[in-house]
């Protein structure tokens, strides 16, 4: 096992790797910007090392100054966390040819899962469903005919694509050449590579992913599936595992079919198959290969520690179970607790001047920030996560209400106020959502 593990992160998610290191009896090395010298995961640290000043691109992204304060400070592992580095397959090789070792997949798999169209094909050929579409890239030539073929509306998505940008629906023929140009435009915008394709736009689909571990004995589970319906300009904002949409059976043959893929693959790590899920059927849109915001509801349902065995799998060490071993128990949701205004999730950095956390049973806060803290206006908006479980999803909605209740952010604007008033909706209540529901809610309320 490592001695010695840096994280090349800030806020909630380099705390809860701490937190895992801790545990595991590992000692810990932060990195932070000269924005971040009063953060928490500084302080919670064994060690820290100033990488930069407050940009990302020259602090959190900053690889030598980075690899230098594992030489500085002797750590042997990197954890990315999420965001950031974490799907960077450049830092992933130099990670390596420094004799370190990065805590996730290897390059190659980073780097065949970054690009949207090699990832679809690589999945399709391992037996894993996608949405119709161009397979492949496609032409400005070619794309009426492709269209036609798979049926308006089309959804033109950049290859290089992330974040729901370089993405345009086109409802009829009539919209085709303009939704191709502004995809394009958007794409070479802020990717640099302005590679388009073509897919069935589906009209209702529910968000459902699947999480896999995998170690390098060739054992590879599934952690059952999380919905992360409710999206607000594609981002997730409400996460809950199980879907109120997916029956056992449904689950065990959409993880056999997941877990068997990643087998033939060779993955090594953590990782999560994201799907659509409309009328019965899985539509695989893309594979993350990292740990993601919301793996805590897998956590609590599981009761598996997700980083705890993320740093094992690096480091060589088997599964500790197999996949029959892994049962599934009661219901969580988790609620992004941003520093945004709750209906037009304009960002609201600023002091915190109020902090209470919700406790009882079945609750967790996950967050870095405390009382007097001063969240800085250069890095995401999210301030916390709470996480509420519970013995099936009725309690969990009640539970959760009482958290939200309980919970107090003051001195800024968060989302707290949305979430309480979604906990109370009706749709949300019978789980009765698609990734559109969120959009005309807001828009319902004037937004
Ligand atoms: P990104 O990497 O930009 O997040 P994804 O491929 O993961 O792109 O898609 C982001 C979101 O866009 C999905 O969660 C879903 O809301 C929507 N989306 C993607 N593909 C389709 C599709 N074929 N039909 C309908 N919506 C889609």
């Amino acid at each position: 096992m490592f001695d010695k593990i840096l994280i090349a992160n800030r806020g909630e998610i380099a705390l809860r790797v701490i937190r895992a290191c801790k545990e595991m009896g590992i000692s810990t090395v932060a990195i932070h910007s000269t924005a971040d010298s009063d953060a928490m995961h500084v302080r919670l640290a064994d060690e820290s090392v100033c990488v930069g000043p407050p940009a990302a691109a020259q602090s959190y992204l900053n690889i030598p100054a980075i690899i230098a304060a594992c030489e500085i400070t002797g750590a042997e592992a990197i954890h990315p966390g999420y965001g950031f580095l974490s799907e960077n397959a450049k830092f992933a090789d130099i990670i390596k040819e420094h004799g370190l070792t990065f805590i996730g997949p290897t390059p190659e798999h980073i780097r065949m899962m970054g690009d949207k169209i090699t990832a679809k094909q690589t999945v399709k050929e391992l037996g894993i469903p996608t949405v119709p579409g161009s397979d492949g890239e496609v032409s400005d030539a070619d794309a009426a005919r492709v269209a036609e073929e798979i049926g308006y509306p089309v959804l033109i998505k950049a290859t290089a694509g992330g974040g729901g940008r370089g993405m345009k629906v086109a409802q009829t023929a009539a919209d085709l050449s303009m939704a191709l140009s502004t995809a394009r435009h958007e794409a070479k915008t802020a990717f640099g590579n302005d590679t388009v394709y073509m897919e069935k736009y589906l009209q209702k689909p529910r968000h459902i992913e699947i999480q896999i571990l995998a170690d390098s004995h060739g054992h590879v589970v599934h952690l059952g599936e999380r919905d992360c319906s409710l999206q607000r300009r594609h981002q997730k904002v409400w996460e809950e595992a199980g879907s109120p949409a997916l029956n056992a059976q449904e689950r065990d043959e959409i993880g056999g079919i997941v877990t068997k893929a990643l087998k033939k693959l060779g993955y090594l790590g953590a990782g999560t198959i994201e799907f659509l899920y409309e009328d019965g059927r899985f539509y695989f849109i893309e594979m993350n290969t990292r740990l993601q915001v919301e793996h805590p509801v897998t956590e609590a349902i599981t009761g598996i520690d997700i980083v705890r065995e993320q740093i094992r799998i690096a480091a060589g060490a088997p599964l500790g179970f197999i996949q029959k071993d892994i049962v599934f128990e009661g219901h969580a949701i988790e609620c992004r607790i941003n520093a945004e205004n709750p209906f037009t999730f304009r960002p609201s950095p600023g002091t915190i001047e109020q902090f209470h956390t919700p406790g009882g049973l079945g609750v967790r806060f996950d967050s870095a920030i405390y009382s007097g803290y001063k969240i800085p206006p250069y890095y995401d908006s999210l301030a916390g996560k709470l996480i509420v479980h519970a013995k099936n999803r009725n309690e969990c909605l009640l539970r959760l209400r009482r958290a939200l209740d309980e919970l107090v952010v003051g001195g800024i604007e968060t989302t707290i106020p949305l979430f309480q008033k979604l906990v109370r909706e009706p749709d949300i209540i019978n789980g009765d959502y698609s990734i559109h529901w969120l959009e005309k809610y807001l828009a319902s309320l004037g937004y």
